[in-house]
């Protein structure tokens, strides 16, 4: 049996963050949109805890979530803005600070939590009448024909589109069906997450430290808590998740080397296997990959939804592009410069974050490590540099990214 409606514009697979994001910029684009999701969204409480994913957004990825609708919803639920960053080598002296005033910012980024950003999508994906959400269901085959994508669905439907955009993640199975390979640099490693409380109240500020088995990094939440990230090898982050509190208190305190004094409790643990993953081809035919499903960083740059987001804003741009040369979405070689776009730009990340990595991983280099932090740190533009790509909004950010709407990108594509 076939979807309602004969041929969409564009099938969405996976409504995570990225997926999301995406199918809200493409409806309020105009394009009719199929969103097909395997599992429901958890429902976001504003009056629960925090929950142990968070993430931290870039200025460019918020004016990104802007355009979908959905930034100012996020901000009034719950949300932390950080002003400072502090990175630090423990093994030595050296240590990199950044102020928001000094690059002329009002935020370094926002942290919030992954479930609030998915969920307040989702409530405006629900409410657009050109968006078809089936969930949960998953797509489990596809045939190309000349002008569109069949996609067979796992209640044994199916959804025919003229672009399909794969945003189901780092195991994407479009990614498999699509017959496009990718490249997975193990780092052995797992990121161990919590809610944290120390003696005293986190700042605003987004801290991290490279200790010898990997970084440990403190993110503001708006109560004076902290969200956790702390990668070690997978054996001592098993037994890390073991400890009782107390000892876990303690062991992230020595940690910490107690900048906001002892930990004084901890919520839940959770930990997440770290890797990174580069899809060899962004396109093929009319199926792109974005997000996880095209590229997985190490998250000791906060950039795994950032570049997502950009990807999702830069898709959206070529299409209404196309749609102003008069072609449909997947018909034109739009989606090649498109991948090209997106492919240089993230393997430049991900290939900046895994060098940053092996650069602390590895024994014997403090001098290097503790010099180029110390080169860092005093050059005004190394620095300027560093915190305009990391903020999302460099030279070849997407328009929407540096603060551009749909609507304008929409009419200056109609008046070229
Ligand atoms: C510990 C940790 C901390 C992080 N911190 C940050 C941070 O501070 N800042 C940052 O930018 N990034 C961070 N990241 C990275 C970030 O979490 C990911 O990059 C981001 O979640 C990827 O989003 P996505 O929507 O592409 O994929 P996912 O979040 O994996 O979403 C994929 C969606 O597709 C659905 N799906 C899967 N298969 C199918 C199918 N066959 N059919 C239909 N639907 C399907 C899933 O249910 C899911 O909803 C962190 C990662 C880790 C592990």
């Amino acid at each position: 049996m076939k979807s309602a409606r004969s041929t969409f514009d564009v099938a969405v697979v996976g409504a995570g963050m990225v997926g999301a994001t995406t199918a809200c910029l493409l409806a309020r684009s105009g394009f009719s949109v199929i969103v097909i999701e395997s599992a429901e969204p958890a429902v976001f409480d504003k009056n629960g805890d925090v929950g142990l994913r968070v993430s931290a957004l870039s200025p460019g990825s918020a004016a990104v979530l802007d355009a979908a609708g959905a930034w100012k919803a996020i901000e009034d639920q719950r949300h932390c803005p950080y002003r400072h960053m502090h990175i630090e080598d423990a093994e030595n002296s050296a240590s990199l600070d950044f102020e928001a005033p000094a690059f002329g910012m009002e935020r370094l980024g926002t942290i919030v939590e992954n479930e609030l950003v998915q969920g307040t999508l989702w409530g405006i994906l629900q409410s657009l009448a050109t968006v078809e959400i089936h969930c949960p269901q998953r797509v489990t085959g596809l045939q190309r024909r000349e002008s569109s994508v069949l996609l067979e669905l796992d209640n044994s439907q199916s959804a025919e589109a003229r672009l399909v955009v794969a945003c189901d993640g780092a195991a994407s199975s479009l990614r498999e069906l699509a017959g496009i390979d990718h490249e997975t640099w193990e780092y052995n490693q797992q990121g161990l997450v919590s809610v944290v409380q120390t003696e005293l109240p986190n700042p605003g500020t987004a801290w991290q430290r490279f200790l010898p088995a990997g970084p440990l990094a403190f993110l503001p939440l708006p109560d004076g808590r902290s969200s956790i990230v702390w990668s070690c090898p997978s054996a001592e982050t098993q037994s890390l998740l073991s400890l009782d509190e107390a000892a876990f208190n303690e062991a992230l305190s020595l940690a910490s080397g107690q900048w906001l004094g002892p930990v004084m409790s901890s919520g839940a643990r959770g930990a997440f296997p770290l890797f990174m993953r580069l899809s060899r081809e962004y396109v093929s035919g009319r199926i792109v990959l974005i997000g996880d499903a095209a590229h997985v960083v190490h998250p000791l740059a906060g950039q795994g939804v950032n570049l997502g987001l950009a990807d999702a804003a830069a898709l959206v741009e070529t299409l209404l592009a196309e749609r102003a040369s008069g072609h449909a979405p997947g018909a034109s070689s739009g989606l090649n410069q498109f991948a090209q776009w997106r492919k240089s730009e993230s393997q430049l990340m991900a290939g900046g974050i895994h060098a940053l990595r092996s650069l602390f991983m590895h024994e014997g280099l403090g001098g290097i490590r503790s010099l180029g932090l110390k080169l860092v740190s005093r050059s005004w533009f190394a620095r300027e540099t560093f915190l305009r790509r990391a903020a999302g909004q460099g030279r070849n950010a997407p328009g929407l990214a540096r603060g551009r709407s749909l609507h304008a990108l929409a009419t200056q594509n109609d008046a070229d």
